[in-house]
């Protein structure tokens, strides 16, 4: 029983992590290529509280978080307030504007809503660690990256509910006591 150690398998960020493997992909927004439009459908198709902003699609470089409430807040504010802010207009996370057609409606800046240093982490990083940093820090959610690409995220529930599954599977565990 000494050995123990050497018996039990380690969960990793990525066993806890979602997406889970067969489920759809993470739900991101692109820091400069998406509508008004395409994000308010982001936030009526999904109940998540935040979403990850990369760089690309393609890449799936980490460029910050922004919160659900948040993208609300600004999106019905500016729709409101803000001239030309419409359905087609581009979203904008980034610091500089790219460059618009002259013809074009004009985009809406947020990238003062984003978080632009969000705890992450690798896919390959022990549990054991990982619920230590959301208890020491006090995370909301945690990202996780494999070779700088974003792969998925874990919230301060789905820690909760990983610690109530290891609980149950082994009751004797001082690990989490
Ligand atoms: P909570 O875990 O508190 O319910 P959320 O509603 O944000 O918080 O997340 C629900 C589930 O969806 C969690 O298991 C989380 O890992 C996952 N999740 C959170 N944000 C996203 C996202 N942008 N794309 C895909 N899955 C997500």
């Amino acid at each position: 029983l000494e050995a123990k150690e050497e018996f039990s398998h380690k969960t990793l960020a990525m066993d806890v992590m979602r997406p889970r493997r067969n489920d759809p992909t993470l739900t991101v927004i692109t820091q400069d290529t998406m509508t008004v439009a395409d994000i308010e459908a982001a936030i009526t198709e999904t109940t998540y509280s935040g979403f990850p902003v990369v760089v690309s699609r393609e890449s799936q470089r980490l460029v910050g978080f922004v919160l659900r409430r948040d993208l609300i807040i600004s999106i019905e504010s500016a729709r409101k307030k803000q001239d030309g802010i419409v359905s087609s207009s581009r979203i904008s996370f980034t610091e500089h504007t790219p460059p618009q057609p002259p013809t074009a409606a004009p985009s809406l800046k947020l990238r003062s809503i984003m978080d632009l240093s969000p705890f992450t982490i690798t896919d390959q990083t022990p549990m054991e660690i990982v619920v230590d940093i959301f208890r020491k820090l006090g995370l909301r959610q945690c990202l996780v990256t494999h070779n700088g690409r974003l792969l998925g995220i874990i919230t301060k529930k789905d820690v909760l509910k990983h610690i109530a599954q290891m609980a149950n599977q082994d009751p004797d565990s001082i690990l989490f006591n």
